[in-house]
């Protein structure tokens, strides 16, 4: 199935629109959860970092306000239905332009420099930024984008080991552990954890970063690694280091965990932490010119 050139303009407008809403707009599984964790919170300071999260959060809905001062990097995860014949070069420079045009238009804080010389074109863009993840869906003809500004408090609490298989599971379980006590307050705590096992050292990464995006209370389909998802979650929130890291009852609102298969003597693993907001936005696109908004 062919496109054509006004597909590739809604694909523009629908990327400017999904980086200004996603920072205005908490997604609904996040905020249910900040309010169950408000709920159960037995410690006064908890209590009092959840209620300023649920008015940021109000505030961001009903004044058209961010919710967060920082834009993040903007990050995309595109599947492209096997049945589209897409010119991928436009779908590309379509994303990027959405960028800038939500960064100038809105405006937002453009948040990428440079790595050496710190320039920053004001346009959230930069060499190889947006950061965009293509993949392919068999017999689909829908576009389907997943983006994610993510802010920089959580995405420097990024970590990967190189584990060999004599570190075994127990291995695994001790680096995510060690990681989430060792950031601490960075994060902007309550977290959802992002734990990639297994690939190579780039995939686990990926796959660490991937998982924080899932919607909570989702698990992963495997029952080891979902019980695995637990056990880490249970352990977290014995750590006492609560909203903001001032002490309380919930550390993490969620740990995901994704696996891929790795070299018989590799036994990757790697936590990338989300923070509280927790930002994330959807949107589908036919070659009609339909579209669906979700989280
Ligand atoms: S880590 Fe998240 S909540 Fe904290 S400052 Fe950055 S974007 Fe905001």
């Amino acid at each position: 199935m062919g496109v054509t050139q006004q597909f590739y303009d809604l694909v523009e407008n629908v990327c400017r629109d999904l980086y200004i809403q996603s920072l205005k707009e908490i997604p609904p599984d996040v905020i249910a959860a900040i309010r169950r964790a408000a709920e159960r919170e037995t410690k006064e300071v908890g209590r009092r970092i959840f209620s300023h999260y649920l008015q940021s959060i109000d505030l961001g809905r009903t004044q058209n306000m961010i919710v967060c001062q920082d834009t993040g990097i903007p990050i995309y995860w595109v599947d492209i239905g096997g049945n589209l014949e897409i010119n991928g070069a436009r779908l590309t420079e379509a994303i990027v332009k959405g960028t800038e045009r939500a960064t100038r238009e809105h405006p937002l804080r453009s948040s990428i420099v440079s790595p050496l010389g710190r320039k920053n074109r004001q346009t959230s863009t930069g060499e190889r930024i947006p950061v965009i993840h293509y993949d392919f869906v068999p017999d689909s003809d829908e576009l389907n984008i997943l983006f994610m500004p993510k802010g920089s408090g959580s995405e420097n609490m990024s970590f990967l080991k190189m584990l060999v298989p004599a570190d075994g599971v127990a291995g695994i379980k001790r680096f995510v552990l060690e990681q989430v006590v060792g950031a601490g307050a960075k994060p902007c705590p309550p977290t959802i954890v992002g734990v990639g096992i297994g690939g190579s050292s780039d995939l686990c990464m990926s796959l660490a970063k991937k998982a924080t995006t899932r919607p909570l209370g989702s698990k992963n389909p495997d029952p080891e690694l979902a019980a695995m998802e637990e056990e880490l979650l249970g352990a977290i929130n014995q750590t006492g280091i609560g909203p903001q890291g001032l002490g309380g009852d919930t550390t993490a609102l969620a740990v995901h965990i994704e696996s891929a298969w790795t070299h018989i003597t590799c036994n990757p693993v790697a936590v990338n932490l989300q923070c509280w907001r927790a930002e994330r936005r959807r949107a589908k696109i036919w070659p009609d010119g339909r579209t669906e908004l979700g989280f």
